[in-house]
């Protein structure tokens, strides 16, 4: 039998496979036909490290003369910075193409937050976003039921200032 640690992780592990595998089979190739790209980052907030930063707004300036730029108000105005990092808002994302999507997917240059959006397991439940026109959340949490087994019970509860962040939580019986 396994002990409780194991099957907990075992059922993260179960969260965040069945989360991957929405994103890939069910929102991604949504995305070239999608009314409302995230990417758009009207409702997004692309949030950046400095690498990110340089290496997407193509900047050829040190870190330091684009702080300045960004304080004198000559930086570009979708980006505002904070405790460390970049927060990019109200323009499309400079990698993103309409006419093919994301220019950097596949690189180190895209944002973490970027492989998150929709749906993605964090700490032993998965988060969705429903801002995302793709995600259907009665047929994530069937995908997550199948996955986990009839017996696991789903929780769904609403972010009480954020409605649209929905969260899924699952308990397995006797656990
Ligand atoms: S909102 Fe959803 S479907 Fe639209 S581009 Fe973003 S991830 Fe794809
Ligand atoms: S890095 Fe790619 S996925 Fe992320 S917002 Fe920009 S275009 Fe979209």
């Amino acid at each position: 039998m396994a002990t409780p640690n194991k099957a907990r992780q075992h059922l993260t592990q179960t969260l965040a496979d069945t989360a991957a595998r929405y994103q890939r089979e069910s929102v991604i190739p949504h995305c070239p036909s999608c009314a409302a790209p995230c990417c758009k980052l009207d409702k997004l907030v692309l949030e950046l490290d400095w690498a990110q930063t340089k290496g997407l707004w193509k900047l050829e300036e040190s870190r330091k003369e684009f702080d300045k730029r960004l304080a004198s108000g000559r930086g570009p105005i979708e980006i505002r910075p904070a405790n460390g990092l970049y927060y990019a808002h109200s323009r499309p994302c400079p990698a993103f193409d309409p006419a093919c999507g994301c220019t950097v997917y596949t690189t180190p240059l895209k944002p973490v937050g970027c492989s998150d959006f929709p749906v993605y397991e964090n700490e032993g439940e998965v988060m969705a976003d429903l801002r995302c026109e793709a995600v259907d959340i009665e047929a994530l949490k069937a995908r997550l039921q199948e996955a986990l087994g009839p017996e696991a019970r789903l929780r769904e509860r609403a972010d009480r200032d954020f409605p649209f962040l929905v969260t899924l939580s699952a308990r397995l019986p006797g656990k």
